[in-house]
């Protein structure tokens, strides 16, 4: 070891290596021995950093230390040989920690978490089997990098899952649960309801021990359904107002309802017209779990760096009960820990803490309990300069969507400093010649409990269950009129649903995001409290308006639907 040190003079900047064990991250090889005789110090020319390289020494340095990536080998390889030899770990990079990036470990990491929903019923849940082992999986990987202080965070929310069954007849129509509705098995008449049966005078007596009819609209799928129940009905079928399926939620557990489902405009005007002509008889079941499970999200902070200015990113680790949940959102979570994991090499200047939530499918639970558990401090609050979502990076027929920070394409602006990550990260995509749009910053995923907290946030997002318009097909090829994520929410979302290019390069726009903050927010705002208290109310405000789509993360179905 002490051999290795005099080629690095004092001026260098170099710690003199030192016999130091814990520091060997691999065996001793030949392969080492020869790579210790050419190893030499290159001059960053930007950065005016010493970092170890192990070029011919004739050759001349570039950016990262050799006249290309492959002379030097894989660069993993050279920073652990950094850290073998005692050296102290060179300050991250950008253009050298997108190097590590690679479909190999994506595949792995994705592979992983699929066996781990087969091994679980099909799927990553939160509070189940799935997502505690998804949990594990992720703190066990950031414990053995011996690089971030890593805890998980317990909290208890209601879980909900089920699946309806209905005929009418004798004849089976399309029906779904609504969110936290009871179970329950009836057969009996179908009885119509005058007027949107939102109070217990809208009921006929003869109501009680069957199946009442009622519309949608006008209050709350709950108040339809206590009603229901209180009138004595047996169950409650509940038809849309307007064309498609009624996918809704009761909104609160553990209340006095009917077991409630819901069923199309369309499917309802066919038994409108029976109803009309005579006694129709219909056959629910309901199957459903209602119960308060505990969950955990993973919290990590780099050891090393600035715990004043933190940069934050994250993903959600859970997935809804219809399937594995592989590019919604363990596209987020694979991507992210990669990067946890690359980063580990280097150097910081700001602490980066990674930060992967649970129940998120559930309306943000595992984020907001996160933020709620700092932001009875302002100090804590403050040293988080920024928040990074990634919330499906890899879908099949993909965009490269940034969030919409300075609110130029959808006019819902983030906190001060949104805008600047929005540009760094069009930048990035600028930088490798590929076309980026901006995607809605609604506060529909997990950046919603930051920027309510008015610290600036960003990220990035490949779609979800919208259709490709013609114009996208244009600049990201792919099909026009198909959705970006055919299997949203579904089974289908398997290691086949990903999409390996959007994978590869969005985890690189991870990988530059991560390196640039963590070296300096130079160009960022001072943080100001007063300014941010601002932008949290009026993210807050605009939280309210969009209440009624809650769980409503991807601007499409999720968890539990609509309210009313
Ligand atoms: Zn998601």
């Amino acid at each position: 070891m002490s051999k290795v040190a005099s080629f690095f003079p004092a001026t260098t900047g170099f710690v003199p290596a030192q016999e130091n064990k814990t520091r060997i991250t691999g065996p001793r090889s030949t392969t080492m021995e020869s790579a210790k005789i050419a190893l030499i110090p290159c001059l960053l020319p930007e950065k005016q950093v010493h970092e170890p390289f192990d070029c011919a020494p004739s050759t001349k340095c570039n950016s990262w230390g050799c006249p290309s990536p492959q002379a030097a080998g894989p660069p993993r390889e050279v920073a652990i040989r950094g850290a073998w030899l005692g050296i102290k770990k060179p300050l991250v990079q950008s253009d050298v920690l997108q190097l590590f990036v690679n479909k190999k470990d994506l595949r792995e990491g994705s592979q992983k978490l699929l066996d781990i929903a087969r091994a679980n019923g099909g799927n990553r849940a939160f509070g189940s089997g799935g997502h505690n082992a998804t949990v594990d999986y992720i703190y066990n990987t950031l414990v053995k990098l011996n690089y971030y202080n890593v805890k998980k965070q317990p909290f208890t929310e209601v879980f909900s899952q089920g699946n309806a069954t209905l005929s009418i007849d004798g004849v089976r129509v399309a029906s779904e649960i609504l969110t936290y509705t009871p179970g329950g098995s009836v057969e009996a008449p179908l009885v119509a309801v005058p007027n949107l049966g939102c109070v217990l005078a809208d009921y006929p007596a003869e109501v009680a021990g069957k199946i009442a009819f009622v519309s949608r609209g006008t209050c709350p799928f709950a108040d339809k359904s206590l009603a229901a129940k209180a009138a004595g009905a047996s169950a409650i079928v509940i038809y849309n107002n307007v064309a498609g399926a009624l996918s809704g939620t009761l909104g609160a557990p553990f209340k006095d309802y009917a077991p409630s489902v819901g069923i199309s405009q369309e499917d309802a005007a066919a038994v409108l017209t029976k109803l009309a002509a005579g006694a129709v008889t219909a056959s629910v079941k309901v199957d459903a779990i209602v119960e308060p499970r505990t969950n955990y999200n993973v919290i990590a902070e780099t050891k090393g760096g600035d715990h004043n200015n933190v940069l934050a990113l994250g993903g959600h680790t859970d997935s809804v009960a219809a399937g594995p949940g592989i590019n919604d959102d363990g596209s987020g979570t694979i991507g992210i820990l990669n990067v946890a994991k690359y980063l580990s090499h280097f150097r910081v200047n700001n602490a980066v803490r990674f930060l992967f939530f649970g129940a998120e499918e559930f309306g943000l639970l595992g984020s907001y309990h996160y933020v709620k558990s700092i932001n009875g401090s302002e100090t804590e609050l403050a040293k988080i300069r920024a928040y990074l979502n990634f919330d499906m990076i890899a879908s099949p027929n993909y965009i490269y969507g940034i969030y919409d920070g300075d609110g130029s394409a959808f006019n819902l602006t983030g906190p001060e400093g949104s805008d600047l990550i929005e540009k760094d990260f069009e930048n990035f995509f600028k930088s490798k010649r590929t076309p980026s749009v901006p995607s809605e910053f609604s506060g529909r995923s997990d950046y919603a409990g930051f920027i309510q907290n008015g610290i600036p946030s960003g990220g990035l997002f490949t779609g979800a269950e919208v259709l490709k318009t013609e114009e996208e097909a244009k600049l990201f090829g792919g099909t026009a009129g198909v959705a970006y994520d055919v299997n949203y929410h579904k089974a289908g979302d398997t290691i086949e649903n990903l999409n390996w290019e959007a994978f590869v390069l969005n985890t690189k726009a991870i990988a530059h995001s991560v390196a640039k903050y963590a070296v300096s927010w130079k160009g960022f705002p001072a943080v100001n409290l007063a300014k941010r208290r601002y932008a949290g109310d009026k993210a807050k405000v605009f939280k309210r308006e969009i209440e009624t789509h809650q769980h409503d993360h991807h601007s499409g179905p999720c968890g539990g639907g609509a309210l009313i």
